[in-house]
């Protein structure tokens, strides 16, 4: 059997690994962590369950198709629920929308409440449609590096209704002429930090993220997000892939020979590994700069922007609190001060957007009994060395305080105990360069086509999956990254 070795347990890799071993390779997973998962991963404190990073589920056919890929039922390893309710809104103004998934429910509410009509939101998703129609066999099913890309039919199609994707104006500037209020606009410009990114800079083109959670829906892992990482490792492991622990990779080996040069292993604790094909699952920034340290980088794609960072709050928390549901946005008045201080100014506005998902509220066990398990983050920049403690501590007291006030409760006194994930602890336990989310930003309208291909042009045999290369960030875009391995793999 060839030989096929994957550096990084993330989504992506993992992915990688079940697509490789049901080609017929032989697979090995080098991860430098003691667990799987990467940024998909769990914490537990106390009696208190988790999720230590994404918490938003969407597009879990990309999850199933693995199963299916296997010949596996994908429900013997893992189920999950749709949403009844997507998010629910809390504005310092004293608004409260729920986002109900039954578009017209969540259109009628914001009718009733707002200035905003019905008629105006589905015009709006019906929009958001158009965009993903017209981007998603560009842009995310297929390598955009490979010309036989855009020799499908359905690819030439969607090139040829480009100019429906509302790629030249900002999101924030789209919504602004889609929505008569204000507060309607800001709670679709949010979608923008789905990806890590800033409304008031990147393509209305994004206004296709609403589409994924209205239309595909929102859901639930039964046993929380981390359980997407363990079904899928359990699937790789029962196909026979072996799995390397404290593993941190330290050297991508290759020969050349000629003009062309092609892998043949890697070096993990001084050890030589051979394989024939390597897949690389790490941010791409630090494949160059650690693994691949002899080989030319391709600097002005590695000296792009970030997508921004988060700083979140894992608390214990006393009590129980019906106003809140599983997904909760507390808004910020102001929220262009908000995204400028992310991106000009690089730090924290005084009053920022804050995230709360509390899982206990599905699955009990994620709690102790009269207790929630709240999971509390905000959108920070990118790390760039900012003095990180005085801004977690100074955010601290600003976010309780507004808990506080939109509540109406004390929640100071209630947190039980408290673990924090700042920028700089993701990028070492997760090694993402500077903390970023989601790899580069997509702040600009051509931050598509300049993410990292799927594979290596220079080297044989090697090729890339992940968050941080085509087609981008999220645990959707993750899994289709090692899918697009899978379709150009031999080429
Ligand atoms: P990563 O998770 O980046 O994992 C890379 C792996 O490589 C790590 O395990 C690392 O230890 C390992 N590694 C690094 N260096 C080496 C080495 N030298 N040798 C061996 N192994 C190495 N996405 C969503 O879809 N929904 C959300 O709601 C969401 N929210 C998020 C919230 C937070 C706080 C975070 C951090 C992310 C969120 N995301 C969300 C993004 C999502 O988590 C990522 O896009 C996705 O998990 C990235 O997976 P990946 O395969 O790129 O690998």
């Amino acid at each position: 059997k060839p030989k096929a070795i994957i550096i990084g347990a993330g989504i992506a890799g993992i992915a990688a690994a079940i697509r490789m071993s049901v080609k017929g390779y032989q697979v090995e997973v080098f991860e430098a962590n003691d667990a799987p998962g990467g940024k998909l991963a769990e914490i537990n404190l106390q009696d208190f369950r988790f999720d230590a990073g994404p918490s938003l589920f969407t597009m879990p056919q990309y999850v199933d198709e693995l199963f299916k890929l296997a010949g596996k039922n994908p429900q013997d390893y893992f189920e999950y629920e749709k949403l009844d309710e997507v998010c629910r809104y809390f504005y310092e103004d004293g608004l409260q929308l729920i986002a109900h998934a039954d578009l017209d429910k969540f259109a009628n509410e914001i009718d009733q409440k707002t200035r905003s009509s019905a008629k105006e939101i589905h015009h709006f998703i019906k929009k958001s449609q158009t965009i993903y129609e017209v981007t998603n066999q560009v842009f995310l099913q297929r390598s955009l590096h490979k010309i036989k890309s855009y020799l499908h039919w359905d690819t030439l199609k969607s090139v040829f209704r480009f100019g429906k994707i509302d790629a030249f104006r900002t999101q924030a500037k789209a919504n602004q002429h889609f929505f008569k209020d204000k507060r309607i606009a800001q709670l679709f410009n949010r979608y923008a930090t789905y990806n890590g990114s800033n409304p008031y800079q990147a393509p209305a083109t994004l206004n296709v993220i609403p589409h994924f959670e209205y239309h595909f829906g929102a859901y639930l892992p039964k046993k929380g997000m981390f359980s997407i990482t363990t079904s899928l490792l359990k699937l790789a492991q029962d196909l026979g892939v072996k799995f390397h622990f404290n593993a941190k990779v330290e050297e991508i080996i290759y020969q050349a020979e000629g003009k062309t040069s092609e892998v043949t292993g890697i070096k993990c604790k001084n050890q030589l590994y051979k394989a024939e094909v390597i897949i690389s699952n790490l941010d791409i920034w630090f494949t160059y700069r650690n693994l691949l340290k002899n080989l030319k980088a391709p600097e002005k794609l590695l000296a792009q922007q970030r997508s921004s960072s988060a700083l979140i709050f894992y608390w214990g928390v006393k009590g129980t609190y019906p106003q809140l549901g599983l997904h909760n946005i507390l808004f910020a008045k102001d929220y262009k001060a908000e995204f400028d201080g992310i991106w000009k100014d690089k730090t924290i506005d005084q009053d920022p957007t804050i995230y709360i998902n509390i899982t206990s509220k599905h699955i009990k066990r994620d709690a102790p009994a009269d207790s929630e398990n709240w999971f509390v983050m905000i959108n920070v920049p990118a790390n760039e060395d900012q003095n990180w403690d005085e801004l977690i501590s100074l955010t601290r007291q600003n976010i309780l305080k507004k808990i506080s006030g939109i509540l109406k409760i004390d929640l100071t006194k209630n947190i039980i105990c408290e673990q924090i994930l700042d920028p700089r602890s993701i990028e070492t336990k997760t090694g993402s360069f500077q903390g970023s989310l989601y790899g580069n930003s997509s702040n600009s309208q051509f931050a598509a086509f300049l993410r990292h291909p799927n594979f290596s042009s220079k080297i044989k045999g090697l090729y890339f999956c992940g968050g941080s290369v085509h087609p981008g960030g999220g645990i959707p875009l993750a899994l289709l990254s090692a899918k697009i391995i899978d379709q150009n793999l031999s080429n």
